[in-house]
């Protein structure tokens, strides 16, 4: 499993899991001290008869899910984690489909440790054809997972919503998600990525899209954002 490490200005390590299509999980260490905290963003263990490998993944402190569909909610999953002592957050969708998780609206904050705060922000399909996969009105959510700081920006299942405008600048790391029909065409991502101008862009959520062309397309529109794109978020 590719681990991608980001250290933050106040000297934070983050190691990014990229564990696959939508799932990923974010450890979070201070510096000099034992201490850490781990979010896992949408945990899927089955991933349409495929098994999903969490075993060297630390375990999780919360889980953060932006929606039901069953390539972001797994309840089994999500309800072992609680058990262990996890807290969930999610949106309307999630809270109706596995009740247990905490509702985080848009626009709303929430401490998630000391340092760290968690922000609800909208995810959704704009363009005809396809607001049905995820319509406005439910309310999905994408996170702003704020570390001390360092600002990562996981975007749900969406489109090029002009909502993403708020975020211009701010973000250090974004996880787009590119594919069809379901969420963004490569010139919709490249759109977002504009609108967002992450230091650090990794597309996500990408199943059959076209690698090749998705990296060309992103570097020659984004000269100053850094492009990793990586093959477990198929
Ligand atoms: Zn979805
Ligand atoms: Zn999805």
């Amino acid at each position: 499993m590719t681990v991608e490490k980001f250290v933050t200005a106040l000297g934070l390590t983050v190691s990014v899991y990229c564990i696959n299509h939508g799932s990923l999980a974010l450890a979070i260490q201070w510096p000099d001290s034992d201490r850490c905290y781990t979010v896992w963003v949408d945990p899927v263990a089955n991933y349409y008869g495929n098994t999903v490998d969490f075993s060297g993944v630390p375990v999780p402190d919360a889980l953060l899910v932006t929606h039901g569909h069953g390539d972001h909610l797994d309840t089994t999953l999500a309800a072992s984690a609680l058990r262990a002592g996890a807290s969930c957050i999610g949106s309307p969708d999630v809270c109706e489909h596995f009740p247990e998780a905490t509702l985080l609206r848009h626009g709303k904050s929430l401490t998630l440790t000391e340092g760290i705060t968690v922000t609800a922000v909208p995810a959704y399909n704009h363009t005809p054809g396809h607001t049905r996969f995820h319509p406005k009105s439910r309310e999905d959510n994408g996170y702003v997972i704020d570390i001390a700081g360092f600002k990562i920006y996981v975007a749900g299942d969406t489109e090029d919503i002009p909502e993403m405008k708020n975020l211009a600048g701010t973000i250090d790391l974004a996880f787009l998600p590119v594919n069809q029909p379901y969420t963004m065409t490569i010139p919709q991502a490249v759109n977002a990525a504009k609108m967002i101008a992450p230091k650090v862009l990794m597309p996500y959520h990408l199943t059959d899209t076209d690698l090749t062309a998705l990296r060309s397309a992103l570097e020659a529109a984004l000269p100053k954002t850094e492009v990793r794109i990586v093959s477990e978020f198929r």
